[in-house]
């Protein structure tokens, strides 16, 4: 392996999922549905394939009716988006990621990325040639907050771009209306170009979710990634997309081009039709979450973790010092024992961090589980008391 990626080796969740499976332990940590989205949408796919649509290569940009979708799907934010160039579908919100990365750096250019951070990030950024410049998130009276004057002060000369996530993953915090005109404001002042990833753009609980590209001056300077795999629980079906002005998004298929060259054809089709199903689908699956995300908050609290209540997303972050009894604590070893103290799979947030001290006494569990896979797990955690 190379000097770049040297210091990234196995992701976090390919080990923790394999931990998960050796142990016999419920995975709560790892982000991925135990139940399949939409049937509806499962044979949208399977008449995809049969009738040969997509089995031989899609266009690059993506099949016209996805892309036709994604715009329609955009103008729920009031973003008005052009098919046929201002859409481009990728293998999964990860590869649109890592090409939109390789597109618009210059190797040495700065990327600020908002820590704890999407472990792809700093790979993708590393993978480029960039350096990433991490701003944290810090815990705050039961919530991650976002400290505007740090955001500001990264900055440099050398700064290329924002690489942003809301609603954010590991900490569930969703960026409010003011702080996304804050950062809009700085990114027209310096004159950066802000990648978002949206991917949780649908599940949220108790805020909206506001795309950064619908704020003044922003439509521009964005490029917007979302991904069909948390939006429609089909997280092995990687099909993700990225919006943004034809510039911006010619670039980034330049990149693509050579990563993958094009997206797996009949399921293309497939999330085209689920981006037409009714509203009701959305409104369904938030308040399914929600009451899930409640269920494993309260078992959390009462098991005796410190609760960080997520506004969006499917993860809560916790912290283990009041289990563990002291100012310091290893996420780390916690999530190493935790199978066999408990049957119980977490990831160690320190991972999402450059700055492993800030993030070693949090550990993350995710609750798109059903309901009684959450309740045996709260039931077995109430046991490390
Ligand atoms: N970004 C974030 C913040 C994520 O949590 C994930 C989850 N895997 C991804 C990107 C990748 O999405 P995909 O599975 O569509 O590649
Ligand atoms: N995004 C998911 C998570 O944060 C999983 C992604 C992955 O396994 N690469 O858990």
């Amino acid at each position: 392996l190379n000097r770049r990626l040297a210091e990234f080796g196995t992701t976090i969740f390919a080990e923790m999922s394999a931990l998960a499976a050796s142990t016999g332990a419920i995975n709560l940590g790892q982000g991925f549905p135990d139940e399949d989205g939409p049937e509806e949408v499962r044979e949208a796919a399977v008449r995809a394939l049969r009738d040969g649509r997509g089995n031989q290569y899609p266009p690059g940009p993506g099949v016209p009716e996805l892309r036709h979708a994604i715009a329609a799907h955009q103008r729920r934010y009031g973003l008005a988006v052009d098919p046929d160039t201002e859409v481009l579908v990728t293998a999964g919100a990860t590869e649109a990621i890592a090409a939109s990365l390789l597109a618009l750096l210059e190797p040495g250019d700065e990327v600020i990325a908002l820590e704890p951070y999407y472990d792809s990030y700093a790979a993708c950024i590393a993978m480029a040639g960039g350096r990433r410049v991490p701003v944290q998130l810090r815990p705050e009276d039961g919530a991650y907050r976002l400290d505007l004057d740090e955001l500001r002060d990264a900055v440099t000369p050398r700064t290329r771009l924002l690489l942003l996530n809301t609603p954010h993953n590991p900490t569930g915090t969703v960026l409010t209306r003011d702080e996304l005109t804050e950062i809009a404001r700085l990114a027209v002042d310096r004159n950066l170009l802000v990648i978002t990833d949206e991917v949780y753009e649908h599940l949220v609980y108790d805020a909206e979710h506001l795309p950064l590209a619908a704020f003044p001056g922003m439509r521009e300077r964005t490029v917007t990634i979302s991904s069909s795999g948390k939006t429609f629980a089909f997280t092995g079906w990687k099909v993700g997309w990225v919006t943004a002005p034809p510039a911006l998004v010619a670039a980034v298929r330049s990149a693509k081009q050579y990563l993958t060259y094009v997206s797996a054809g009949p399921l293309q089709y497939a999330v085209a039709e689920a981006l037409a199903l009714p509203e009701s689908y959305y409104e369904d699956l938030r308040a399914e979450l929600r009451a899930k995300r409640d269920l494993l908050c309260t078992g959390l609290a009462e098991a005796g973790f410190g609760v960080y209540r997520p506004a969006g997303t499917y993860f809560v972050t916790t912290d283990i010092r009041p289990l563990t009894g002291g100012d310091t604590a290893d996420g780390f070893a916690f999530c190493r024992e935790l199978p066999e103290r408990c049957q119980v799979v977490a990831i160690p947030n320190a991972v999402f961090y450059d700055d492993r001290a800030a993030g070693a006494p949090f550990v993350r569990f995710a609750f798109c589980k059903r309901t009684e896979v959450l309740q045996e797990a709260v039931a077995r955690l109430k046991g490390l008391a």
